[in-house]
């Protein structure tokens, strides 16, 4: 960032009407456990809030939507511009009511901000039921948006009926699920587009069943996933077709190969753990190692499900196969 440039972002903080934390490391706020300082964290109280942020904003000031820091690689020099949280004041979940006796099923609401755990929870704690999935996903619901997050054969979409979002300048619009373009662990939504709120519509269920689905999931997930360590889930998504990732990673020869202190899970191959002070290079070698040996296997090169987050701001995926992301193109 060239001084000039530098002198702008520092007059326009200041301005900033609301509390600034400066070189917050990271790597408190991320599941691996690994990121340096962002220059400066924002968290904005309300939708008209980060607005009015938006509207003016520096050209050229890098700025990075964290929620729960579940899917995200960040770099060890940290982050070089604003990270935006709406976890901390953002985050309400409410139960909608129908605009007519006749509509089908509970509209509930929850904001980008709020836990999918929590949101899961919540559908349980009134009876609904289409979210169960959720309850072992970490991170936030604007997380879970973005990402079309899923798991055993559920995703966000399914329950969904529309989001509301703010684009790159501010503009609030609202979205019905079809102009979401939601794929596999991707939207068509820009990457400077930052979503509020989804509005779900949800089936009324048998509060117990709803409960030992949810119970049932968990079992399977600690079965099957190394939670013990610091992780980002899947690290690849699976190709479109023919094995997963984990195969191939497993026909590479990689299960439990190392990188400094980030490893390939002996447990589930698509996940790297962090055994204790990884760093974003360790990952990022391990990541490359695991990229070249499947495609000497003949599995092509893998698309990354995470999000890698350099100074500048979050790297796109140069993987062939990952057209489908949205999530990583450059703004
Ligand atoms: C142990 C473990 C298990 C996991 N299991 C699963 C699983 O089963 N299924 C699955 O799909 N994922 C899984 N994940 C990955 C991760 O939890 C999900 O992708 C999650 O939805 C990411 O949410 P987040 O809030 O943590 O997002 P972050 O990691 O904070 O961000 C992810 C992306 O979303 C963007 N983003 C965040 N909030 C907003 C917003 N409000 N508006 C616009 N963009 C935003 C970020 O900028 C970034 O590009 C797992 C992760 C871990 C650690």
């Amino acid at each position: 960032m060239n001084p000039r440039q530098n002198q702008q972002n520092e007059a326009w903080i200041a301005r900033v009407r609301q509390p600034v934390q400066e070189g917050l490391l990271l790597s408190a706020h991320t599941t691996w456990r690994i990121g340096g300082p962002a220059r400066w964290l924002l968290q904005p109280t309300t939708p008209v809030e980060l607005q009015q942020l938006l509207l003016s904003w520096p050209t050229g000031l890098p700025r990075l939507l964290l929620g729960g820091g579940s899917n995200l690689l960040v770099d060890d020099n940290g982050f070089d511009g604003v990270v935006l949280d709406l976890t901390r004041h953002m985050n309400r979940i409410t139960l909608l009511p129908a605009a007519s006796a006749e509509e089908d099923g509970v509209l509930l609401q929850a904001e980008a901000g709020a836990g999918t755990r929590a949101l899961a929870h919540f559908a349980r704690s009134h009876g609904l039921t289409g979210l169960e999935f959720l309850g072992g996903i970490p991170g936030s619901v604007g997380g879970a948006l973005r990402m079309n997050a899923g798991a055993y054969g559920g995703e966000v979409r399914d329950g969904l009926l529309e989001c509301t979002l703010l684009d790159g300048e501010g503009n609030p619009h609202t979205l019905p699920l079809q102009q979401l373009g939601m794929g596999y662990r991707s939207t068509r939504i820009p990457p400077d587009w930052i979503f509020l709120s989804g509005r779900f519509r949800l089936q009324r269920g048998d509060p117990d069943a709803i409960r030992e689905r949810m119970r049932h999931l968990n079992r399977q997930r600690r079965q099957s996933q190394p939670l013990a360590f610091p992780s980002a889930g899947s690290t690849f998504k699976n190709p479109p077709e023919g094995p997963k990732a984990w195969q191939w990673i497993e026909a590479a020869g990689l299960r439990g190969a190392w990188s400094g202190q980030a490893q390939v899970s002996e447990k589930h191959c698509n996940f790297l753990v962090n055994r204790g002070g990884a760093s974003s290079r360790d990952v990022r070698l391990l990541i490359d190692r695991i990229r070249e040996r499947v495609c000497q296997a003949g599995g092509g090169v893998l698309a990354l499900e995470i999000g890698i987050v350099a100074p500048s701001g979050l790297v796109a995926d140069d993987a062939p196969n990952n057209h489908l992301s949205s999530h990583f193109q450059a703004s």
